[in-house]
This record gives structure tokens, sequence and C-alpha cells, in this order.
């Protein structure tokens, strides 16, 4: 049967990764999670102490950099240059530099081109926020995923105490609506809705509810001949 590449974009913390897993399973395809590689990136600068304001070193550092996934346990992780860092990427202070490192031209050329290989073979399931816009413009399904602000910084609160993380619900409330800003309003692929995506708004949906509805789009565009 033709495989497809599903594209999932929208706003932090919109349950883009969720649904896009969900997906990806029920369907048997690769997950991709983008937004773990430019993470990923950021927290290269930081742990080295690299300023990524200037374009020298931003170069000289994506040439020492590697990342790719493995799945342990049925879980998808990230790995920088050897290690596993997904743990590591969730923190605040990733979640902090995340977007200005994310506006940088040269960081996204970079990804895109990981991102596109990766893609090759179709059978891909990506979530971001330039997915149906620049890595995938060809993708057969586009879904653009929105849910309330409030109903975001809650998920997201949960998602941090899950993994161990104490954060304050206001800060992280300003750090997605920050993030929203950064991505929305960058010069280099700035995160909007593709001409041809539908829009799914999640805030009432349960996760199975998601679910069902984009696997019956996705279904409706799988080749059966
Ligand atoms: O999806 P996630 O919240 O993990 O993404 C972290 C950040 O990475 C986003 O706020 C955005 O700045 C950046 N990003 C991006 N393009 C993508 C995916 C993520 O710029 N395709």
């Amino acid at each position: 049967m033709k495989r497809i590449i599903v594209a999932i974009d929208g706003y932090s913390s919109c349950g883009k990764s969720t649904l896009a897993k969900a997906l990806a399973k029920s369907l048997h395809y690769a997950y991709l999670d983008s937004g773990a590689m430019y993470r990923a990136v950021t927290l290269y600068f930081l742990d080295n102490h690299l300023d990524y304001n200037d374009p020298g070193v931003v170069d000289k550092a994506l040439n020492n950099i590697e990342i790719h996934f493995e799945r342990i346990e049925g879980q998808n992780h990230a790995f920088l240059n050897g290690v596993d860092i997904e743990h590591a990427i969730r923190e605040m202070r990733v979640n902090e530099h995340v977007s200005p490192v994310s506006a940088i031209s040269a960081v996204r050329r970079a990804m895109v081109r990981q991102q596109q290989l990766m893609g090759k073979r179709r059978g891909i399931v990506a979530d971001g926020r330039d997915i149906g816009t620049v890595v995938f413009p060809d993708a057969e399904l586009k879904i653009f995923l929105i849910a309330d602000p409030d109903v975001r910084t809650s998920r997201r609160h949960l998602e941090l105490a899950a993994k161990g993380i104490d954060a304050d619900w206001h800060e992280v409330q300003q750090n997605l609506l920050e993030r929203d800003r950064i991505d929305s309003s960058r010069a280099d692929s700035p995160l909007r809705k593709a001409d041809d995506a539908i829009v799914i708004d999640n805030t009432l949906l349960s996760e199975v509810q998601q679910l069902e509805q984009s696997l019956k789009l996705a279904k409706e565009r799988i080749p059966t001949a």
C-alpha cells in the first residue's frame, strides 16, 4: 500500500506530539519530532556555553552536531552526539532559548535537510511549526492543531510535573506565549497554517477523539491501489 506523509503543525503545547505519535502508531509509520531537533541544537549551545548570536560559532557548532532518534522501550528518544538527551531537552532552560535558536536560518537549513531525508521514503508523521509549509509542502495530509491557551498551559504544566520538573503555571504560560510570538513572527519559515491544511481545534476533544478524526483524514488520503 502506498505510504503518505502526515504533517502536523501548530502553536506550542497544542498536543501535536501526542497526536503525531498516536497516528504514527496506528498507521505503522515513523514519527519525526522536529521540535526535539531544535531543542537538541539549543542544548548544545547551552551546555558548551556558546554564543548563538555569533554566525561563525553557529556554523562551527552545526558541523559538530549529530542528532538521531532511537526507540527505547517503545518511546522515541533524541540523541545528541551519541548521548540520550530526551529528558534534558524538555527542561525550562531549553524552553527559554529554543525559539531564538530556531529563528537562525543556518540552524533551520541544517535541520530541514535532515528532516527531508528522514521523509524520503514517506510513511512518516512529523510534527513542528513548518512541516506543512517548508519541510514537506507536498504532504498528503496537513493538520493545523489549535487549542485554548489556558488549556495548553495546563497540559504543558502537567507534562512537566509528570517528568518531575516543578514549574510555575504562569511562567509556563508566559513561555508558551513568548515562543508562539517568536515562532510566528520570525523572518525564516514563520509558523503559519499551510493553505491546504485542515484545522483541528482540540480544546474540547479527548486524545481518542482527535486521533479518530485525524486517522479518518489520513485513510481517505492513502491510495489503496
Ligand atoms: O514542538 P516543540 O515545542 O518541542 O518545539 C520547540 C521549539 O522548536 C518551538 O517553540 C520552535 O521554536 C522550534 N521549532 C521550529 N520548527 C519546527 C519545530 C520546532 O522552529 N518544525
